[in-house]
């Protein structure tokens, strides 16, 4: 699966082995955690940005903080990451002039009083009926799955024979906080939200669900088979892990 969003990250190191409740070094603050089970050092940032130290009991406070410092790059990278998840993008206003993304371009919202359909995309604009309006969200999450549905299936089609692989389709559904997932039946699910990505990364997110079909972990080689399909996919792949989260909101 493909998820933007980490709850948790871990980082463990080997050490060796006195307890404390808690250890402050610069401006970082760790609830300590001594456990028996325990034979390596771990830092762990939790979901709320508690920072936790795990540790085999009887390690030193100097080796402890020693571990500290040898991580802080790493500590601050997280933390980082962390706040750049938690910014939301803010809720959309279904006015005039409102902008909505479609496959990485931003299109203005225009009410109209007359059309055959209550969504549609036309020179350059979403112009919605304006008596549907009560029901905005619902027609535009249906016109974006509808889109994602037919643009994704092609992009599976172009990549299936180079990726060894025979899906049995494509489905199209709000997966949570996950951009995409492969399922029972080598059925390939999508976000609706994957069609409002830049094309390339849309793509991207195509062929990272396909590798799953072969390997169901991000192993080295699954990402080998990634990049054998899509020399440049770190790229992409950084592109939305950094943007991916502006993309929420509708
Ligand atoms: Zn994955």
């Amino acid at each position: 699966m493909l998820a933007p969003v980490k709850s948790t990250a871990t980082l463990a190191d080997l050490a060796a082995s006195t307890p404390g409740r808690g250890l402050t070094v610069d401006d970082l603050h760790f609830a300590v955690r001594h456990s028996s089970r325990r034979k390596t050092m771990q830092i762990t940032v939790e979901r709320n940005g508690e920072l936790v130290l795990s540790a085999p009991p009887g390690v030193s406070t100097t080796r402890l903080r020693e571990f500290v410092l040898a991580k802080r790059f790493w500590i601050y990278t997280k933390l980082a990451e962390r706040d750049r998840l938690q910014r939301h993008a803010p809720r959309k206003q279904f006015v005039g002039g409102e902008g909505f993304l479609y496959l990485g371009r931003s299109y203005r919202l225009k009410l109209v009083d007359d059309q055959d359909v209550p969504l549609k995309l036309a020179s350059g604009r979403f112009c919605l009926r304006r008596e549907a309006l009560p029901a905005a969200r619902d027609h535009f999450i249906r016109w974006y799955a509808e889109r994602a549905r037919a643009w994704l299936s092609s992009r599976v089609a172009d990549y299936e024979t180079r990726m060894e692989v025979n899906p049995a389709g494509v489905k199209v559904q709000d997966l949570g906080y996950r951009w995409g997932s492969c399922g029972k039946g080598d059925w390939l699910y999508f976000h609706w939200k994957a069609i409002l990505l830049p094309a390339r990364i849309a793509e991207y997110v195509v062929v990272h669900e396909i590798a799953h079909l072969h390997e169901p972990h991000h192993t080295p080689a699954f990402w080998l088979r990634v990049e054998r399909a899509m020399p440049d996919y770190a790229q992409r792949k950084d592109w939305l892990a950094e943007h991916g989260i502006d993309v929420e909101g509708i």
